[in-house]
């Protein structure tokens, strides 16, 4: 008798343990998964994106992934200069996508963060009050939801060239690496690459130049995982593709220092290119229309856009009947402004193999947020973890 109650305390403190361990394990599910909300609030359009990690990996490189995207309808929000309420108004939306997908009890722990670039840029040189407006009614609206609101603000130009670097050499794992063994390696300096982001209003260039920079104006220095950058950056205001097609011709102001090596172009300072890049937004969607993302040689890029540049408008909307008419009537416009950019502009005359024309990296898309979120949440820790190999720089 003895026997059998203590096999019967046994079974049920057995059944007991599986239950507590299976009532854990559910009860933790819905934490493991963290999220996080970027606005890009850009000159043509505002999109949002939702992010996810793995709580417990958080500070491990390329953990976090994008789960959503949503493009907000209608205009950037510097378009609504006559009726700032639509801005915050247009965002409901994508506010409800997001809102649907993460868990209720975790919305209140979701950061969300608006970024607006050079759309707002311009709009806050012009009337700096109805900027402001626009950023109050985009605040009043977000913070009708339940997320955890921690700004809408315009990006410097720097800001946005430096967080888009951050974001693809992140993705890449370029900045340090967790080995399958369980070790943290750091990859050599010439693995980074720079970044080329053509924009609806801007465009900017950022990569790590081989010599210290002459104008420490045009530096911005970053620490991540105990490793310190000098990054060099600069965004042009007003050399987006918009203003490329509006102008319908691109004209770079070659006084100054053009020939110098020492000189992006319209007078500003660049070091020569260096290393890999990959040029997204602008460059990919006309690059890759045209059949040439990732990469093709110079001389089939040129011959190609010769070939698009010559046909009529009859037969490009007869040959691409499901691309939208509004961006098939600038593909050529734009690829030549894009070849003036990067052979006379930037100067990659000599590394045009250097360029990828790429979207995405493991299926997160390359742009400023990603990289805005990371800093801000702290993802990416200054100091390096304990145990580091690889070859220090
Ligand atoms: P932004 O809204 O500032 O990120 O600018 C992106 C630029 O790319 C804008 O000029 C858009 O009009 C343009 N754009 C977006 N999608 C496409 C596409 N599929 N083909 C060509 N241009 C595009």
């Amino acid at each position: 008798l003895l026997g059998a109650a203590m096999a019967a305390v046994a079974l049920i403190t057995i059944i007991a343990l599986i239950l507590a361990l299976v009532n854990r394990q559910s009860l933790e599910q819905p934490f493991s998964t963290k999220y996080g909300v970027v606005f890009d609030a850009g000159s043509s359009h505002t999109s949002l994106f939702l992010y996810q990690w793995l709580a417990n990996k958080e500070n491990n490189t390329a953990i976090v992934s994008q789960k959503q995207s949503c493009d907000v309808e209608g205009g950037g929000i510097s378009s609504y200069v006559g009726n700032p309420a639509g801005a915050g108004e247009s965002l409901k939306k994508c506010l409800d996508v997001a809102k649907a997908i993460i868990p209720d009890k975790q919305l209140k722990d979701t950061p969300l963060y608006l970024g607006a670039t050079a759309g707002m840029r311009i709009l806050n040189l012009q009337n700096q009050s109805q900027s402001d407006s626009i950023l109050a009614e985009v605040t009043k609206t977000i913070q009708s939801y339940p997320f955890d609101f921690r700004g809408a603000r315009i990006l410097t130009g720097m800001e946005e060239g430096a967080y888009s670097w951050i974001t693809a050499n992140y993705l890449l794992e370029n900045f340090i690496k967790h080995t399958f063994e369980g070790l943290w390696t750091h990859p050599t300096a010439g693995k980074l690459i720079g970044a080329l982001d053509l924009g609806g209003a801007s465009t900017q260039i950022s990569f790590t130049p081989k010599d210290p920079l002459k104008d420490p104006n045009s530096a911005f220095h970053l620490q991540l995982y105990g490793y310190n950058y000098e990054l060099y950056t600069h965004s042009y205001l007003c050399y987006g593709q918009d203003q490329a097609v509006k102008k319908l011709q691109a004209y770079l102001h070659t006084v100054c220092c053009a020939s110098s090596p020492d000189c992006g172009f319209n007078g500003v300072y660049q070091p020569p290119v260096n290393g890999e890049f990959y040029a997204f937004a602008g460059y990919f969607y006309t690059f890759d229309f045209l059949g040439l993302a990732p990469k093709a040689p110079l001389t089939r890029v040129l011959s190609t856009i010769q070939t698009h540049c010559s046909k009529n408008w009859t037969t490009l909307l007869a040959e691409n009947p499901s691309v939208k008419p509004k961006y098939l009537r600038d593909y050529c416009t734009i690829a030549q402004y894009i070849m003036t950019i990067l052979l006379k502009g930037y100067k990659f005359n000599d590394s045009w193999e250097n360029i990828s024309f790429q979207k995405q990296v493991a299926e997160t898309e390359i742009g400023w947020t990603l990289g805005y979120m990371l800093n801000l949440t702290n993802m990416i820790p200054a100091e390096r973890p304990k145990t580091v190999t690889g070859v220090p720089h």
